[in-house]
């Protein structure tokens, strides 16, 4: 992709201007063999979805079926008495057997498939080493949640599902929480900006939409990938937002505020306390269905599989295996909740930055690794940001309706 993207002639402020004419000469800017690639790789991302789904399936089915999970069950019991480390004993046996078992396709989709699109920065070795920090976060979170939820099941075999629900969006809303500040920076380095050219115009662009902002954050995503990006992440006084430096390095300054500009609209518009709110109702639903799923597996299969009940570690298969087939029939529900909270972002974004062609010029970056024209179905399905096309429309429509900002500008040249 072009570093720093020319405003093509038909999206030059006239009065003959017209969106969707701009729109395609924005898009005609990419080349096209590097359309097929990213189409490629973004589609190869939805058959990604359906294989990790039916892989991980087989895996749980394995894991019961062989009574694999009840002899580690077993195993936790003889290491001592006390049963929540029972609990964090199984989830260890459990979570290193899984990730043995799904490392083939982890190693494919996350290693050789991201250099093979030259999207990944890393050798064998570092991406080694954030698996293996991924894994120590996984046997710490997770054991302390799985600890809560069998504490609850054992305690509470009537009302378990209700107080499990509370219990995880009360985690989820701890891992907001803590995540920039203690989980982040266990692979990347944060530092504070400090470069005036960039800070000022966004500290005054946040000062203009009365965000308290009194930094901006830099992330050293290009340890890992060459993917630019941008965030509003935290939660109270955790919140903060963060460009990636391949967005600094590659971004025009245009480029940049646009970005910024995005981000503050997911500030002002309270989407992360949204987002929260959402995830809690899905919560609640998937705790009804598990609940449900549970008892109806138990009674067919519990025997077999040699699970007590609700409150035995051994269950955690059948739980992760309802739970995927919850969150695969949801995905385009969460995708759609997400993509419409990204097209609010948009809107603010053009509004408060005035810079629809560095909005453009953003949409077609972020074109390296997702698909830039899908059909209408396929972007409700998979997209979980409106697809490159409908952003660059969205900025060109903009700047239809707001043409005497930029014809001031093209007199004073
Ligand atoms: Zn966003």
């Amino acid at each position: 992709m072009p570093s720093v993207i020319q405003v093509p002639a038909e999206a030059q402020p006239s009065t003959h201007f017209d969106a969707l004419a701009a729109t395609n000469a924005y898009l005609a800017q990419i080349p096209a063999d590097k359309t097929a690639r990213s189409d490629a790789y973004f589609e190869g991302g939805y058959w990604m979805i359906l294989w990790d789904f039916l892989y991980g399936a087989v895996i749980a089915l394995l894991l019961l079926n062989l009574r694999w999970s009840a002899r580690m069950r077993d195993l936790a019991e003889r290491v001592t008495r006390f049963k929540p480390v029972h609990t964090f004993v199984y989830w260890l046996e459990y979570l290193i057997l899984t990730t043995i078992l799904i490392f083939p396709v982890t190693v494919y989709e996350d290693y050789f498939r991201e250099r093979k699109y030259g999207l990944a920065t890393q050798t064998l070795g570092p991406w080694l080493g954030d698996q293996l920090k991924s894994l120590g976060v996984g046997l710490v979170l997770g054991g302390l949640l799985v600890m809560l939820l069998f504490g609850i099941a054992r305690r509470l075999p009537g009302t378990w599902w209700i107080w499990g629900a509370v219990v995880t969006i009360l985690f989820l809303v701890f891992i907001v929480l803590i995540s920039p500040v203690y989980i982040v920076p266990i692979f990347n380095k944060v530092t504070r900006l400090d470069d005036p050219k960039i800070v000022d115009p966004i500290l005054s662009m946040a000062r203009a939409n009365g965000i308290p902002a009194k930094d901006v954050y830099e992330i050293d995503a290009s340890r890992q990938t060459t993917r630019m990006s941008a965030n509003v992440s935290g939660f109270a006084n955790t919140m903060r937002i963060t460009l990636n430096d391949n967005l600094l390095r590659r971004g025009s300054p245009e480029e940049i505020q646009a970005v910024m500009g995005h981000e503050m609209g997911h500030y002002v518009m309270n989407h992360i306390y949204k987002g929260i709110m959402f995830l809690s109702i899905v919560t609640v639903l998937a705790f009804v269905y598990l609940r449900w799923g549970l008892s109806w597996a138990l009674r067919h299969w519990g025997e077999k599989w040699q699970i007590r009940g609700t409150g035995d570690t051994a269950i955690l298969p059948l739980v992760l295996l309802l739970a995927s087939v919850f969150g695969f029939v949801i995905t385009p529900i969460l995708n759609t909740y997400i993509r419409t909270q990204e097209y609010e972002a948009d809107m603010y974004g053009l509004n408060t930055s005035r810079q629809p062609d560095g909005f453009a010029q953003a949409a077609i970056h972020l074109g390296e690794y997702r698909k830039m024209s899908p059909g209408p179905i396929e972007e409700w399905i998979f997209f979980d940001h409106p697809s490159g096309r409908n952003r660059i429309y969205a900025a060109m429509r903009w700047k239809a309706e707001n043409l005497k900002l930029f014809a001031k500008h093209e007199e004073a040249q």
